[in-house]
């Protein structure tokens, strides 16, 4: 967490986005949309605001969302939640993922995790002072695969929790039916937690997300966690929420109450509108549609400045190899992308360890982020073919 001078160390986003602002090049590094979400959502929050809704809320999420989220779990998926005593509200799924790690695993027990990973995932484990082993995800000609067999390998007498994520950061990789019930085997035949960080649930391109907590003998081992962030396109209000049995969620819940006791109270009733309003819902779909469309103009932009790319099925993420261009070290490549093509992505690397197998295999590829405007889109790919 702190850099070799013991200063604290920026994430891998901040830092790409600062090299964005402080170059004027493209940001394609963080994910984080360049428009809104739906305005009705947004004077929603507003309203509440001047309406009074501006101290401590309760702790566990007012309960106008906890009920919106177990309707929104029941409507989608099936699932039943009791949202007085199986959903809490957090600030954001970060929250959500630190308060479950620092809840359930100390000193002692491994977590395990895909590879690459979301950057928060080695830190929250690091916090807790457990050890995180990992499975690699490895590209194939249909996306990124887990690789089961050693998923299976990585499980030791310590392992005591699965830190899942599908739709998966950085790789757009959608875990299918075998998969999930790899993993589902592996959770029950050693008994262990899972926590799957599902926010990008919605954000799906011609497959279907199936959260883990619907497969069979998971959903009394399963913590889900998700956000209106990816959802709704409002990062920035870090409203996110975890379901689950009532004694897993109660213990994440006392952590909670230390780490920022209560979430954004005008938020919470804007997101609970959300989650339950068709017109809402509908925009989201709309949102889909254009995110796959410009997944495919960055592929095909990518692909013809010379990367091989892995086309993703879900997130707003798309991994390029830069092999083929002459690059095999993507963190170099990434530093100079500003000054030799006026683009910033992020560089796998910062979601492996060093010297692992998914780490050596991803060392070439670079993240690039298409959850920005067509017309950014456009203009990056045309820089990017500079580049051959
Ligand atoms: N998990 C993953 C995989 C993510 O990509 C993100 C968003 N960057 C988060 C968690 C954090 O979500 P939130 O902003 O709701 O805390
Ligand atoms: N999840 C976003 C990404 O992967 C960024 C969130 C953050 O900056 N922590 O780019």
């Amino acid at each position: 967490l702190l850099d070799a001078d013991g200063r604290v160390r920026a994430t891998v986003f901040a830092e790409m986005s600062a090299l964005a602002t402080r170059t004027g090049a493209l940001n394609l590094g963080q994910g984080f949309p360049d428009v809104d979400g739906p305005p009705s959502v947004a004077r929603a929050a507003a309203d509440a605001i001047l309406a009074g809704t501006n101290q401590y809320p309760p702790g566990p999420g007012t309960p106008a969302l906890r009920e919106a989220v177990a309707a929104h779990q029941e409507a989608r998926y099936g699932i039943r939640v009791d949202p007085d005593r199986e959903v809490l509200v957090t600030t954001g799924a970060t929250e959500a993922l630190a308060a479950a790690v620092l809840a359930l695993v100390g000193p002692g027990d491994e977590v395990l995790t895909l590879e690459p990973f979301y950057d928060s995932y080695a830190a929250v484990v690091a916090l807790a002072g457990a050890r995180h082993t990992t499975a690699p995800l490895r590209a194939a000609p249909d996306g990124f695969r887990l690789d089961v067999e050693a998923l299976e390998r990585a499980v030791t007498p310590a392992t005591r929790m699965v830190l899942l994520n599908s739709p998966h950061n950085p790789t757009g990789a959608v875990l299918d039916a075998d998969e999930l019930a790899a993993v589902a085997r592996v959770a029950v035949a050693h008994d262990l937690l899972v926590v799957t960080d599902e926010v990008y649930e919605h954000l799906v391109y011609g497959v279907r997300h199936v959260p883990i907590a619907t497969l069979p003998g998971m959903a009394g081992r399963t913590l889900t966690v998700s956000s209106s962030g990816k959802t709704f396109s409002f990062t920035g209000w870090k409203i996110g929420w975890v379901t689950g049995p009532e004694e897993l969620v109660t213990a994440v819940r006392t952590v909670k109450q230390f780490l920022t006791y209560v979430s954004g109270a005008p938020f919470q009733p804007a997101v609970a509108g959300a989650l339950t309003d068709p017109a809402a819902l509908a925009w989201v779909d709309g949102l889909v549609a254009s995110l796959a469309a410009r997944r495919d103009l960055l592929c095909a932009g990518l692909t013809a400045a010379g990367f091989d790319v892995v086309r993703p099925d879900g997130t707003y993420f798309v991994l390029a190899d830069a092999r083929p261009l002459g690059f095999d070290d993507g963190a170099a490549l990434a530093r100079e992308l500003p000054a030799r093509a006026g683009v910033v992505g992020v560089p796998v690397s910062a979601f492996t360890h060093d010297g692992s197998d998914a780490g050596r295999a991803l060392r070439s590829f670079v993240r690039f982020t298409f959850v920005k405007r067509q017309d950014v889109l456009e203009q990056a790919v045309e820089r990017l073919a500079a580049l051959r």
